[in-house]
């Protein structure tokens, strides 16, 4: 791993903090840091948490969150909804910047505003598995609980810009515009739905209502407590897997692994989620062969075979702008690394590469799903399973393939 700025791991209080400040804040803390009882269960009587006052159902602005507790003789308040577990005094925002303590309450302040909602193909979530070839309205919000160096989206994620976000939309509205549109999902994306739970989930609850499905894409990021509640609305995911190295959290992402490998071994072992997982892999930082190796060795003996597995490609961004876009031959490798580990459904994505697009049979290997970049040809799933052969193919099919193909299209609620 290249040297980094110290600064970066230097401090640990999360309290309202201007960009240059946020880079240098990590919980990435020593043994005994604060979010020990919450990630780890030890407080028998867990975060004591506060009532949540009932707003209109069409209520869009500050919001009462959930997940946090006053500090017992401290005028501070702990979120315990991911495992930075910020302490605020009033007025002070989190690492987030999103939730803030307002009044000794938490609030969420970006409750039905969005940066933008747009049409996507599922398979550019990236999810292989779940109604292939399907339209999904992907929204996102302002903010981040991690910080990546690497972040492509830190326009959004590091938006400090909340009054500005520029579309409002209550979950009853985002529901039934998905329905009018014809997607068969919503998706929790661009920035991490879980510093915006509240407003996920409810929009995901109005999203079953009208059989419209919900995903997110996260960072799983998410304490012991929280996702309970926040996967019980969701139908799939894809978790960010970012390295397998506290290292490379604490220093490019500025927060830790474990609470993430945690997050995993829940959804396999106690959710039916769908989910699939990437990893970026980020020249000279995370993709030696070792570390790959390494990490799929985990995954098959915590998550087992059938989880998909996504290897994409970085491009420079953000603050990492002198490292080099990963080259084919790197994620070739990776994936060939994957399946001799003994995963079954491994990909690659952000570069042209035709067999690390499709899906095969690991019986017959047929070819099940064919992909271009996100535009599907052929289709051989029946019943959940291979046409030729019958072996079961995990995840969420229909005999059909969606229709969308690679389109994008932007969806304004401003007149709605
Ligand atoms: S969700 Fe936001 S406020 Fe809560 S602990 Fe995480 S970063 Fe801090």
């Amino acid at each position: 791993m290249r040297k980094h700025d110290q600064s970066l791991t230097s401090s640990d209080r999360q309290v309202e903090p201007d960009e240059s400040e946020q880079d240098k804040q990590s919980d990435a803390a020593p043994a005994g840091a604060r979010d020990r009882d919450l990630t780890a269960g030890n407080d028998p009587e867990g975060p004591r948490r506060q009532p949540t006052p009932a707003v209109p159902a069409d209520y869009v602005g500050n919001y009462p969150g959930r997940w946090w507790h006053k500090i017992d003789g401290s005028d501070r308040i702990q979120c315990d909804l991911c495992p930075r577990a910020c302490q605020l005094k009033e007025g002070d925002r989190g690492f987030c910047f999103v939730r803030q303590n307002i009044g000794g309450q938490m609030i969420l302040t970006t409750y039905g505003k969005s940066t933008g909602f747009c049409i996507d193909p599922i398979e550019k979530k990236p999810l292989n598995h779940f109604l292939p070839g399907s339209s999904v309205l992907s929204f996102g919000t302002a903010g981040c609980n991690l910080g990546c160096q690497f972040c492509q989206n830190w326009e959004i994620s590091k938006s400090r810009e909340i009054e500005s976000l520029s579309e409002t939309a209550t979950p009853e509205q985002i529901a039934e515009a998905a329905q009018r549109l014809g997607c068969r999902s919503v998706a929790f994306t661009y920035n991490d739905p879980v510093i915006f739970a509240e407003y996920a989930i409810d929009t995901a609850r109005a999203c079953r209502e009208r059989g419209i499905k919900t995903v997110a894409v996260t960072a799983g990021y998410i304490t012991r407590e929280a996702r309970p509640e926040f996967y019980a609305a969701i139908d799939a995911a894809n978790v960010d897997l970012k390295a397998f190295s506290e290292l490379f959290y604490q220093h490019l992402c500025l927060s830790r692994l474990a609470p993430v490998l945690d997050t995993l071994r829940w959804l396999k072992a106690e959710t039916n989620v769908w989910f699939e997982i990437t990893t970026l892999l980020i020249p000279g930082e995370n993709d030696s062969a070792e570390e790959v190796a390494r990490m799929c060795d985990w995954l098959v003996q915590n998550l087992g075979e059938n989880v998909p597995l996504h290897f994409t490609a970085f491009h420079p961004d953000f603050r990492l702008k002198d490292h080099a876009s990963t080259p084919v031959s790197t994620l070739e490798r990776a994936r060939r690394q994957a399946l001799s580990a003994g995963i079954k459904y491994v990909y690659t994505g952000n570069v042209y590469d035709e067999s690390g697009q499709n899906t095969y049979c690991p019986q017959c290997n047929t070819c099940l799903i064919e992909r271009q970049w996100y535009k599907l040809g052929q289709y051989q799933v029946k019943d959940s399973a291979c046409a030729s052969c019958g072996h079961p193919i995990p995840g969420v099919f229909e005999n059909k393939k969606g229709n969308w193909g690679p389109r994008r299209q932007p969806v304004s609620f401003r007149s709605s």
